[in-house]
């Protein structure tokens, strides 16, 4: 048994092979990388029954991650979030067994930890120094407090309109951040010409092959919290689908070992109206979508106008017999509360949005009442203060509430 079962990497376009011990970013062609692992061997030495009594966070699944040596390792004790069962608004949708795999509580606050902890530890592996990447927040403030810890430098850019909250978690740790009037889009092409003339290594979503193996422990959490079984759909917020593509992978990995049934969750992308890129090409049954002009959502972390790995993302779709569905800010809104009044939890937007594509696939008949549905909460819902709007009145010191 060795830690990590990694063997190379391959390009999903062009089936161009490469070596994973030296620092990669695109194929040749321009297509994301993705991370091979020795299955067959895997299968034969290790099982289900080895991850009993290990930490539980992302890394009881090291074997099937790129680390090679525990000593490169960073972690802030990020995974295994709780997969809650939501009862109340479950049997309100008619969907009763309606769970939510929550990632708001986390380090940094959203499930971007995950993609993180995994990619900057591998680049800590890989000998680098300084990182750079375009960010709508989360990511940048996940990947600024994670190279702090690996010690290593990092630049960041995200627009103005991103989460203030996440400029905080990216200036505390001392990345060097700036902003620019525009959107993430914008935000690459600034990190695209440093990247080319400082030598940055570039961590870009899907510009290095890594950050989708931590996202990937998603599906595999997933998997080992219902005892290895696989449910019937999985609804998840996308912006450049990266924790899509890791789920379906995850799902696949698994399959390939043993370790489930060979059956896939019908897998749901999720995006705002105002920026519905992958729900465009997936009705038009393309196999990538085209940039969406002005786009614009609360869900901010969703808001990703043209996808680097969109072929991935509809790949996993129609492989897993999925679908893909827009929601308005105003219903996704409207479902935050709702799921803070029936169930407690103060999701994000990005979150919401997931619980309102539910609701909407529950009505048209594409969930069935006996369906197995999880629904990601890809962040908490304290880092956007800004999506809650209250009127509350002020006392002065002696004075009654009233209830009239
Ligand atoms: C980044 C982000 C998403 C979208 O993630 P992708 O894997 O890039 O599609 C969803 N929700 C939140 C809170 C995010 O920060
Ligand atoms: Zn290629």
């Amino acid at each position: 048994m060795t830690f990590s079962y990694l063997i190379g990497l391959h390009c999903p376009k062009c089936k161009e092979q490469y070596n994973a011990d030296q620092i990669r970013q695109l194929c040749v062609c321009g297509s994301p990388l993705l991370a091979d692992y020795d299955l067959h061997a895997l299968k034969k030495e290790v099982t289900p029954g080895h991850l009993q009594g290990r930490i539980p966070d992302l890394w009881r699944y090291h074997e099937l991650l790129p680390v090679r040596e525990k000593s490169h390792v960073v972690t802030l004790g990020e995974g295994m979030t709780p997969l809650l069962s939501m009862p109340r608004i479950g049997s309100e949708m008619g969907i009763p067994n309606l769970l939510m795999k929550d990632e708001g509580i986390i380090p940094t606050g959203s499930f971007k930890a995950r993609g993180a902890a995994v990619g900057v530890s591998k680049a800590k592996e890989l000998g680098i120094k300084e990182l750079a990447m375009p960010t709508n927040g989360n990511a940048g403030a996940a990947w600024a407090l994670y190279a702090a810890r690996a010690g290593i430098k990092a630049s960041i850019v995200m627009p103005v309109g991103a989460p203030e909250i996440t400029r905080n978690e990216c200036a505390i740790s001392g990345a060097h951040l700036c902003l620019v009037n525009g959107l993430i889009s914008d935000a690459g092409k600034i990190i695209g010409q440093a990247v080319k003339e400082y030598g940055f290594y570039d961590a870009s979503t899907l510009k290095e092959p890594y950050r989708i193996e931590g996202k990937k422990t998603m599906g595999l959490e997933i998997a080992e919290q219902l005892g290895w079984k696989v449910p019937d759909v999985i609804l998840y917020p996308t912006g450049g689908g990266v924790g899509l593509i890791g789920i379906f992978k995850a799902f696949r990995e698994l399959a390939q070992i043993g370790w489930i049934e060979e059956r896939l969750p019908r897998l749901v992308a999720v995006q705002a109206a105002g920026c519905a890129p992958i729900v465009k090409a997936w009705n038009e049954r393309k196999r990538e979508s085209e940039f969406w002009p002005d786009s614009a959502t609360a869900a901010f972390g969703i808001n990703v106008p043209k996808a680097l790995g969109d072929f991935l993302v509809l790949e996993a779709i129609y492989e897993s017999e999925g679908c893909a569905i827009a929601v308005e800010d105003a219903d996704l809104l409207e479902e935050q509360g709702r799921i803070a009044r029936y169930e407690g939890a103060f999701v994000c937007p990005e979150g919401a949005a997931a619980f309102a594509a539910a609701r909407r696939l529950r009505e048209n008949g594409w969930i069935r009442e006996e369906d197995t549905v999880i629904a990601l909460n890809t962040g908490s819902g304290i880092k956007y203060p800004e999506t809650v709007r209250i009127d509350v009145p002020i006392l002065q010191p002696g004075e009654r509430i009233n209830l009239e």
